[in-house]
């Protein structure tokens, strides 16, 4: 078994995926490895994909990305979480924020005494007690003080909102810096060596031949290396997540310019509503077996924010996973590797993880398939983990105006989210399982905001004296107010820091 690390990289790909790990490989590996990327302006990108979640600062600090240059140069803003609006029920509103709900330093998790008090009817919503809901309710924006210790300022968690095809540029000249050579072109043939079927070559239109001892398909759904040739399979969970249709729009922007995503239930899917500094990005994710096109483009169309500035874009999708996502001398990175809605903002945080797996696990010339299973076994996990917490959006509701709520609300689900859903609804309880993504503060701010109340909560709420429990939630919900009145807007932050097309140096 050869143990030389593989030495020449091919990524087949230039989107979001293929750009982030052109960018973070060349950063890892300096100029012992080749890189090179093949991208076709032709085919383009699926170019929607404009919402993150915080882990993505990770990313940019390790390839020493500048924050404030980052956000000028991708016409960004700042995201503190997502605004969910008709889930529950039609007419109902909530925020799942990022970050922690209540203060540390007690050993009951804050939520119990809150389930106390709420069933005494002496509680806030329970929004009013996290700087990451309280704050972008008042459309206010700033970054985390470490500094200030003790105090809520600290408890801030931010991610963005960027334009895609701005990031994927942003990373090309990062990544182009950093020695990754860049081929245009299609690519036609996929070359696979005897007797293994190893990968060998990509064929280009042109004729040109791109050797390779690790190839990285980065390709989008047609995953021309991972399934068109390697033929690794796909495991379909449309039964549990039946949108498979979305339309994408962008529009002018109005109002106040919000620290969050919206998600908005509709009759058949949901609407995404992500605000930039240039513009407004839309799209209605629907279910094709409920609603057909036309009635879904409409409801879109009727629901903006302000005059639509293109023509909207229609993209089909499949929810699963790819059965095996490293597949010989391949790996599958973005959305070759499988497609998860994008409820949550997800798909790009799973790049990331693909990519520091990939690190991890960095083949020699031998490709131990060990190393390969055991790839497999944990990014399958990782997507199964965030697929629970997407469905728990969907089984959890009680709408029934419709056909798609109702099929939604009757499904059978797997067994590992039934076990989280009834758990929390007997006793309040929640437990985070190894490394998943959602916190319990996540699964806790989805399941109080879509209705499930538990019948019980954890008996220590109890042994305070109820006067201590009100004067502590009082407590709390009023730090986090002056807190949150002191901040400034986010239009003023983005001014202040970071507002495209402003220079820096001056
Ligand atoms: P693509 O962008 O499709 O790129 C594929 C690349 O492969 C392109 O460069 C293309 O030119 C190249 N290519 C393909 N075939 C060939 C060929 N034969 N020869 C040469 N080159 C080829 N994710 C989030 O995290 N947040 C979101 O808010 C979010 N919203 C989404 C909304 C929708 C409706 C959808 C469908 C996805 C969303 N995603 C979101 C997912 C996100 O868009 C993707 O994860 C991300 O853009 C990565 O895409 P990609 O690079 O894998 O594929």
């Amino acid at each position: 078994m050869a143990l030389e690390p593989v030495r020449r990289i091919v990524i087949a790909g230039g989107g979001t995926a293929g750009w982030m790990t052109a960018a973070a490989l060349s950063k890892l590996l300096g100029p012992a490895c080749r890189i090179e990327l093949v991208e076709s302006e032709d085919i383009g990108t699926i170019g929607v994909g404009e919402a993150t979640i915080p882990h993505i600062n990770e990313f940019n600090q390790a390839l020493g990305i500048d924050e404030d240059a980052f956000v000028r140069a991708t016409q960004g803003t700042f995201k503190l979480g997502i605004e969910f609006v008709n889930w529950g029920a039609v007419g109902e509103r909530f925020i799942h924020g990022f970050g922690r709900v209540g203060q540390p330093g007690d050993a009951l998790p804050f939520h119990h005494f809150w389930l106390r008090m709420a069933a005494l009817g002496k509680a806030s919503k329970l929004e009013a007690y996290s700087m990451n809901t309280a704050a972008p309710r008042a459309g206010k924006f700033m970054r985390a003080r470490p500094e200030m210790a003790g105090s809520p300022m600290q408890d801030l968690v931010h991610a963005f909102h960027f334009d895609a095809g701005l990031y994927a540029r942003f990373l090309r000249s990062h990544a182009e810096n950093m020695g990754v050579v860049r081929t245009e072109g299609k690519i036609e043939q996929v070359l696979q060596r005897e007797p293994d079927g190893f990968i060998e070559a990509l064929v280009m239109q042109n004729g040109a031949r791109i050797e390779g001892d690790f190839f990285i398909d980065c390709s989008g759904m047609r995953g021309i290396l991972i399934e068109q040739t390697l033929k690794s399979g796909y495991e379909d969970w449309s039964h549990w997540l039946p949108c498979d249709r979305a339309i994408a729009v962008p529009c002018e922007s109005a109002g106040p310019l919000l620290p969050l995503t919206r998600s908005t239930a509709h009759a058949a899917g949901w609407q995404w509503r992500i605000p930039l500094q240039h513009r407004t990005g839309n799209g209605h994710v629907y279910s094709s077996g409920f609603m057909e096109q036309d009635q879904a483009t409409g409801i879109l169309m009727d629901n903006l924010d302000g005059a639509a500035l293109a023509e909207p874009r229609h993209l089909r999708f499949q929810t699963g996973r790819r059965k095996r996502f490293w597949n010989r001398n391949c790996i599958a990175v973005g959305l070759s590797s499988g497609f998860l809605e994008p409820l949550e903002s997800t798909s790009i945080h799973l790049i990331q993880t693909a990519i520091s797996r990939i690190a991890s696990f960095f083949p020699h010339g031998g490709f131990d398939p060990v190393d390969i299973a055991e790839y497999n076994r944990q990014t399958n996990v990782e997507y199964e983990f965030i697929r629970d917490f997407l469905i728990l959006h969907y089984k959890v509701t009680r709408r029934d105006d419709s056909e798609f709520w109702r099929y939604c609300s009757n499904m059978a689900i797997p067994d590992s989210l039934q076990r989280k859903i009834d758990l929390f609804s007997s006793s309040g309880r929640i437990y985070r399982e190894q490394d998943e993504l959602f916190t319990e503060m996540s699964w806790l701010q989805v399941m109080i905001g879509q209705g499930v109340m538990p019948r019980a909560y954890h008996p220590f709420a109890q042994l305070r004296p109820e006067a201590e429990v009100h004067a502590y939630l009082n407590n709390v919900e009023q730090v986090i107010a002056r807190c949150v009145h002191a901040m400034p807007t986010q239009a003023d932050f983005i001014a202040a820091h970071c507002k495209a097309g402003t220079n820096p140096e001056r």
